[in-house]
């Protein structure tokens, strides 16, 4: 088939690489590849550590979508880190949040111990104060990496407008706006980050509650380390602020107090594209020749080699996961405005 993907972020990428391996013939058009939300995120592949009440299904993908990491990174050429994820609490009330995630996690079969302070600082010395904590086998992935490989593997097949006119099959996976008739599928949710460059990185990933400020702390190499993120609902242009900034250095700053010496390389913000239903978009829609691969909200890079798989699966006549049909949030075309479809 010949198939045209909008959108060169991690999730479009990974979906053109995938139909090339396959024998399609493919062309990406993005005007500005890599610069949404894959420019910025943390690259936490987290189905544990990210679980959230009444997210089963985005827990059950994520968990099928680690899998494939270690072999995916492998064909892409990019290191994965893979010292594991520390959740801590600073004080007494932050310490109940580790409790709820752990619990959370049983009862996604996901069993971890709650840990002293004195073992959570022996798994990671450079911890300040600490009330508690709990360690998850996560993983995480430089982000920057994977879309730079990935342009390296479709070299030649990127282009900033579309080189030739039809196509059998038009992916739409332009991030957190999608072109009409599409586009109120998805909100954007704001995410701020601070990239910082340590001598004292930490060696997990530390995600934490500091006076029941939400922060977390990746490491990549080199001793750089991401600090994020905020999550704001807002109308305006994702830029980061004052205020943002301000309340995730605060909080990293208590979790590790090296990172008061860190130099400040760069502060962005993007939109996280979110569905209603916190899901993604992965398959066909009414229009036999549109197809998505939007909305990963939280979840793009840990989600984008089994997206690649599922959309391919699909465009090749197999039938789509429900929990991502694109299918189930579009009114029919013969009923617009009418219930979703089943
Ligand atoms: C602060 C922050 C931290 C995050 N941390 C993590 C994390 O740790 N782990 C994780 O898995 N996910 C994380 N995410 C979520 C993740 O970044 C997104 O889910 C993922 O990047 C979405 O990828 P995408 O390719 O769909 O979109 P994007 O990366 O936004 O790419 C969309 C592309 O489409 C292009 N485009 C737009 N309109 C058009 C058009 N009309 N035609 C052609 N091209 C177009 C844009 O130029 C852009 O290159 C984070 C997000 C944020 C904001």
């Amino acid at each position: 088939m010949r198939v045209h993907v909008l959108g060169g972020g991690v999730v479009g990428l990974a979906c053109a690489d995938e139909l090339l391996a396959r024998g399609h013939d493919v062309v990406v058009v993005d005007p500005a590849v890599g610069s949404g939300a894959s420019a910025v995120a943390a690259g936490m592949l987290s189905p544990a550590a990210e679980a959230w009440h009444g997210e089963q299904d985005v827990h059950r993908l994520g968990v099928e979508s680690a899998r494939l990491w270690p072999t995916y990174a492998a064909r892409l050429d990019v290191p994965l880190h893979d010292h594991g994820t520390l959740l801590v609490g600073h004080d007494a009330d932050d310490r109940h949040d580790v409790r709820r995630q752990v619990a959370l996690l049983a009862g996604l079969g996901v069993v971890t111990d709650l840990l002293s302070p004195a073992q959570v600082r022996r798994l990671e010395p450079g911890l300040g104060r600490v009330s508690g904590g709990a360690r998850v086998d996560d993983r995480s992935v430089d982000p920057r990496a994977v879309v730079a490989a990935l342009l390296r593997r479709l070299a030649g097949r990127v282009h900033a407008r579309e080189p030739r006119p039809v196509a059998d099959a038009v992916v739409l996976a332009t991030g957190a706006r999608l072109p009409e008739p599409w586009t109120h599928l998805l909100r954007g949710v704001r995410g701020e980050v601070v990239r910082l460059h340590t001598s004292d990185p930490p060696r997990h990933v530390v995600r934490g509650w500091v006076a029941g400020e939400h922060v977390y702390v990746v490491p990549r190499e080199g001793g750089e380390v991401v600090v994020g993120a905020t999550v704001e609902e807002h109308d305006e242009p994702p830029v980061p602020t004052a205020g943002g900034v301000l309340r995730l250095l605060r909080a990293a700053r208590v979790l590790l107090p090296a990172l008061d010496r860190a130099e400040v390389l760069a502060c962005a913000a993007r939109d996280r594209p979110a569905t209603r239903d916190h899901l993604p978009l992965v398959g066909p829609t009414h229009d036999p020749r549109t197809w998505l691969a939007a909305g990963h909200f939280r979840h793009g890079v840990l989600l984008a080699p089994l997206t690649a798989r599922l959309l391919a699966d699909a465009l090749e006549g197999a039938a789509p996961d429900p929990a991502v049909d694109p299918r189930r949030l579009l009114a029919t075309p013969t009923a617009p405005g009418g219930p979703p479809c089943t």
